[in-house]
């Protein structure tokens, strides 16, 4: 058993902690928002009244939150609160330089930037697929804490490098959703059924994630969420935070993204139609749009 100290208990934090409490560790969590905190006691994770109570004693931190400055802010309360030796570690999805930062702050503890892909939905299951940055120490101090929230876990190199994948990952997903989506907007201006494209695509070189396994029109895949009138999944305001990370590592590190870019600006045009909380393949709808096709 490991004394865990969970900040951030919120849509993926709160089922985290849930998973490291049936697993046998002491888990005690510290969230802002009271709702989130009543949940995850729900879940059998003790509550404490700040990041100070919850850390103190722990072998290991985690911390889930929406962003870089907040991480940064609680990582600078961790640098005075933690002592050598104890993992720290971060699953939020935040910017690599942020991220680079936090394992700097830390210097002396076993620090991790570990962010996660599979939703909330793998955040429920224990099947998330971690992709960790980290010294190979700290990676090996930390994967049996992993284990019980993941499917997978997958070392991606230094500090930084697990939050840099996941954003190459995402801003190809984001790419990827985008082409899914014009085939089958152009595949039924064309005369083609849905399913006879889906055939086609889904067994043949176009195939992908975001056909094979949430194609945006309704019928081919029966769990995709264009069969819940695009009810998420994953959220396109999700989608958008991801490719701005992305867009701005890509201009910090002079790499050319030109279909990242691109994807960015459309995902921002739908958040901003009011589109934001649809999953992200509902794109597909604002391409049909002829006042934003033509
Ligand atoms: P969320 O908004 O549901 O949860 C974040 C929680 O952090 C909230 O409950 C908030 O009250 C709490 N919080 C904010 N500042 C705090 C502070 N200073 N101290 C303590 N608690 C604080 O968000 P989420 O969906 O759980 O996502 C968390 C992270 O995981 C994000 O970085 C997100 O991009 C990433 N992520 C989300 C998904 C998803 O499908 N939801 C998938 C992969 C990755």
């Amino acid at each position: 058993m490991t004394t865990i100290a969970f900040i951030g208990l919120g849509n993926m934090g709160g089922p985290m902690a849930g998973n490291l409490v049936k697993a046998g560790h002491d888990v005690t969590g510290f969230d802002l928002s009271p709702e989130a905190r009543t949940a995850a006691a729900g879940r059998g994770v003790t509550i404490a009244a700040s990041v100070a109570e919850a850390v103190g004693g722990a072998d290991a931190v985690i911390t889930m939150l929406p962003n870089g400055p907040l991480v940064l802010q609680v990582w600078e309360e961790l640098a005075r609160l933690t002592g050598p030796g104890v993992i720290v570690l971060d699953s939020s999805t935040i910017d690599v330089d942020s991220a680079r930062k936090a394992h700097a702050m830390l210097d002396g503890r076993l620090t991790l930037d570990a962010p996660v892909s599979g939703g909330t939905v793998g955040a429920e299951a224990g099947t998330l697929s971690f992709m960790v940055g980290a010294t190979p120490e700290a990676f090996a101090a930390a994967a049996p804490i992993l284990q019980p929230m993941a499917g997978r876990i997958i070392p991606c190199g230094g500090a930084g490098a697990g939050q840099a994948a996941k954003l190459c990952n995402n801003m190809l997903l984001g790419i990827s959703m985008i082409g899914a989506a014009e085939a089958f907007a152009m595949g039924a201006r064309l005369g083609l059924e849905d399913q006879a494209l889906f055939d086609v695509i889904s067994t043949s070189s176009g195939q992908c994630w975001a056909v094979n396994t949430n194609c945006p029109v309704p019928g081919p895949v029966p769990t995709s969420p264009a069969n819940r009138d695009y009810r998420p999944g994953f959220a396109a305001a999700l989608m958008l935070k991801d490719l701005r990370l992305a867009r701005a590592a890509a201009e910090a590190s002079g790499a050319s993204i030109p279909l990242g870019a691109h994807a960015a600006r459309l995902y921002e045009a739908f958040a901003g139609a009011g589109h934001g909380g649809e999953d992200f393949s509902a794109i597909i709808r604002f391409l049909q749009d002829p006042a934003v096709r033509d």
